[in-house]
């Protein structure tokens, strides 16, 4: 069992996998990518991952070289070289290498990249005590300038906000949108319950549309807890009964504080513990 890296329908030691200098998506983070899981041996959501991977690729005018069901294959095989049956899985198409100079049409042919490798984003303690968070000044992408939905390799301005939540002492950042209106955290979407109630932004408070938020957000109306897609503000986290974020890699966890201010009681409350639960039986098969 080792981790493996799939380039353009051979396969790598991650030592051995190499790009060129010139590849568009490092000079210019011309491409896009994808995050998933590999649970029991099974790769999680795959379909609605690269349904959204050719989405983004479509937005960006960039043809993915191979089609999706070809690339849902080379994602099994690459995960059955692996030998990985729990793991993470990197998927990133870039323009590819080309001349210098912004143009697309500098590149000649797009790169498709795999990478199956293990990952665990906290430790336990945070999934135990939940995680404190801070608001970042840097806003999540105006959508008339780049789409939050278009998962490209543009994820500057989510670092800047990981950078003032580092700075701050905390692991997140809360994100805005140009509305002052909270959209989700650098690489996580975000839910808030407030009296019983469920409730998360919706796709036009500019977010990446998770496929941790879809699957949690059905796991909660099927366990019977009415769940709102809602634009909210700073104000409605603060005064929330409990708030967690989800995500491919983070998965469900709690959040206990946010800019200085406990929420609910300053523990995962008990509607996050228990679609945290549902989640785990759910990735479990
Ligand atoms: N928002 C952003 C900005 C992300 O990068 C991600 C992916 N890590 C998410 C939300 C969560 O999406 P998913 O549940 O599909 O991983």
């Amino acid at each position: 069992m080792s981790a493996k890296v799939y380039i353009n329908g051979k396969f790598f030691a991650p030592d051995e996998a190499m790009i060129s200098v010139f590849d568009h998506g490092l000079l210019y983070g011309d491409g896009v990518f994808e995050g998933l899981r590999i649970y029991n041996g099974k790769i999680f959501r795959l379909e609605q991952h690269i349904r959204r991977l050719y989405d983004s690729a479509k937005a960006i005018y960039l043809e993915i070289p191979m089609s999706p069901a070809e690339m849902i294959e080379a994602c099994h095989e690459t995960v059955r070289q692996s030998e990985f049956t729990d793991g993470y899985i990197r998927l990133v198409i870039t323009r590819g290498a080309g001349t210098l100079g912004l143009g697309p049409e500098r590149t000649k042919d797009p790169q498709t990249i795999i990478i199956v490798d293990k990952i665990k984003l906290y430790p336990q303690e945070f999934y135990d005590n939940g995680l404190e968070i801070i608001t970042a000044s840097t806003i999540r992408n105006h959508p008339t300038a780049l789409s939050p939905r278009i998962k490209s390799l543009n994820y500057l301005n989510n670092i800047m906000a990981k950078i003032e939540a580092s700075k701050a002492g905390c692991l997140e950042a809360l994100m805005l949108n140009h509305k002052g209106e909270v959209s989700e955290c650098t690489a996580d979407n975000i839910f808030i319950v407030r009296d019983g109630k469920l409730l998360t932004p919706p796709t036009d408070a500019g977010i990446l549309e998770g496929v941790t938020r879809d699957v949690v957000l059905e796991l909660a109306r099927e366990a019977g807890i009415p769940t709102f897609e809602k634009t909210m503000t700073r104000y409605d986290v603060y005064v929330a009964d409990e708030c967690f974020m989800t995500g491919t890699a983070a998965e469900v966890i709690g959040v206990v504080k946010v800019d200085d201010r406990k929420i609910g009681d300053g523990k995962p409350g008990p509607i996050t513990r228990k679609l945290k639960e549902l989640f785990e039986q759910h990735t479990m098969g």
